[in-house]
């Protein structure tokens, strides 16, 4: 008997054996159940298979029970836990130091989903002037319809952020380095005022990636991804990740909007339906498994081309914060460990007419508005992530027409370098 043959004579799992299909049931029938779990194996795959179940079968209602209360392990329906977003799950919160991650369906789900879960109507957060354009619109446009309200501050600016904190302040938000000018947060110095103000510290890491910096490390409570970028690495995914400080987990399971920040987290992820799916979280784990190779690789090609930008008689200005007069430097000695991560921006001297001209003649290097790929790519901030702000505000956000963001990626340095040698020619 072949094994798709005991499969059908109910010999092969038990799901089977529960319910073996009669041979001379009809061809609508068979199309439905045929070829069920004919696999036996006392070897195990080597890799996580993708589990493209929306729901799993149970043997009977008391079984149903014990799972439901977490007594057996298993899974229910896939909104709620999927082996494959669990996998991931485990191995952000180990890369991370987290007491729990949560996956979610791109990045602004965990980045809304956790504020929400850390705020309620009536409180306030302290959050950087300088935001992921989507962050920022959501705490200026629809948090405040939710009685929640934000002061936005130079993150750099201690005082300045000290003296935002309100008795209502719940939340200081930041990222580790920010879009598009690379400024580095003292995350310590922030998640200290935010814990003396009774606080929490969120931080977006998504340009750090936890290769360079674990926020948690240096004491904040939230580190939220836009799993997009460097954590999958090859612009195949959308996807977001929440991790929580260990303190911030636990507490009764199912408990909800009323437990710890964790246990919220989850309720909303799973009830307002962010959850990923289990092919994206299966091309997510394989993404992860080369991280650290990719970010020290991005980190050293960004740095070469910072220092061959630095140079270039055509560049007005680089802002990398591995380049030893920037004035984030030792920060980012501090934070990032040693590398300085695969972001750059610069300014082409001759304005926006010659970042257009530039952008136009690179021939690898495509424009793309994303970044953390294994593929080098430019954006325009002013007219991408930035594009909302009016002129004057671009300005005073140090955003010039000129300025060309570069997501470094893992190319030979030298194919990278001629690139920006030739495009750069035009400017
Ligand atoms: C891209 C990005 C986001 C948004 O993530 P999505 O996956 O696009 O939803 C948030 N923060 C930062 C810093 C980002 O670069």
């Amino acid at each position: 008997m072949s094994i798709e043959e005991r499969a059908w004579a109910g010999e092969g799992h038990r799901s089977v054996s529960r319910n073996s299909l009669n041979r001379n049931c009809r061809i609508d029938t068979k199309a439905v159940h045929a070829g069920a779990h004919p696999v036996q194996s006392v070897t195990h795959p080597h890799v996580h298979p993708i589990y493209a179940s929306a729901v799993f079968s149970f043997e009977s209602l008391s079984q149903l029970d014990e799972v439901w209360e977490g007594k057996t392990p298993g899974y229910v329906y896939s909104r709620m836990k999927n082996p494959n977003v669990e996998c991931l799950e485990k191995a952000v919160a180990e890369l991370e130091g987290a007491g729990e991650a949560i996956a979610f369906s791109s990045g602004m789900a965990a980045i809304t989903l956790s504020l929400l879960a850390g705020l309620e109507s009536g409180d306030h957060v302290v959050a950087a002037r300088v935001l992921y354009g989507a962050t920022r619109s959501i705490l200026v446009n629809d948090f405040p319809k939710r009685g929640i309200q934000c002061t936005f501050v130079n993150i750099l600016d201690l005082d300045e952020v000290r003296a935002a904190m309100k008795p209502e302040t719940r939340i200081i938000l930041c990222e580790t380095v920010s879009n598009p000018l690379m400024e580095v947060a003292d995350l310590e110095a922030l998640a200290d005022i935010a814990h003396r103000g009774g606080a929490m510290l969120y931080v977006d890491n998504t340009f750090a990636s936890p290769v360079l910096c674990r926020p948690i490390d240096y004491g904040a409570d939230v580190v939220l991804y836009s799993a997009t970028k460097y954590l999958n690495g090859h612009d195949d995914v959308t996807m977001g990740v929440a991790a929580a400080a260990p303190g911030l987990c636990g507490g009764q399971r199912g408990s909800g909007v009323s437990g710890s920040i964790a246990e919220k987290l989850r309720y909303l992820c799973v009830n307002y339906g962010a959850t990923p799916s289990p092919f994206d979280a299966w091309l997510l784990m394989r993404g992860l498994r080369t991280l650290a190779l990719r970010v020290n690789r991005q980190s050293e090609n960004a740095f070469r081309l910072s220092l061959f930008l630095k140079g270039h008689p055509k560049v007005s200005r680089v802002y990398y914060p591995g380049l030893e007069d920037s004035p984030h430097y030792l920060q980012a000695r501090k934070y990032l460990g040693g590398h300085f991560g695969g972001m750059l921006s610069f300014e082409v001297a001759s304005g926006l007419s010659g970042a257009t001209r530039v952008i136009e003649h690179l021939e690898m290097v495509k424009f793309a508005p994303s970044l953390g790929g294994v593929a080098t790519t430019v954006s325009h901030p002013g007219k991408t992530s930035h594009r909302s702000l009016s002129e004057d505000e671009r300005r005073q956000a140090g955003i010039s027409d000129g300025l060309i963001r570069v997501s470094v990626g893992i190319e030979d340095f030298k194919d990278i370098r001629a690139d920006f040698e030739q495009a750069l020619q035009h400017a």
